[in-house]
């Protein structure tokens, strides 16, 4: 058996082996608010986390959830 170090995601529970993978997860991972994704917006309504997925300024998120978002505003709840 062999101790390993690890790196985990300040923002969800995502873990990886490597500094550098653990800095390209970080750059968006959709629960990291610096990236601008449907996780921590506002706009973003998820009864139910599978589709449909909803958005208040209607950005379609058929194709997946956004990052990087123009019409992004942080969820008020992760404003400590
Ligand atoms: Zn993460």
């Amino acid at each position: 058996m062999q101790k390993i170090t690890a790196y985990k995601c300040d923002n969800c529970k995502k873990v990886t082996v490597t500094k550098q993978g653990m800095k390209k997860h970080e750059a968006k991972c959709f629960w990291n608010p610096d990236t601008k994704s449907c996780m921590t917006c506002d706009n973003f309504t998820p009864d139910d986390y599978e589709a449909p997925r909803l958005c208040s300024r209607g950005m379609d998120l058929q194709k997946g959830l956004n990052t990087g978002c123009p019409s992004y505003k942080i969820d008020p709840v992760l404003i400590f």
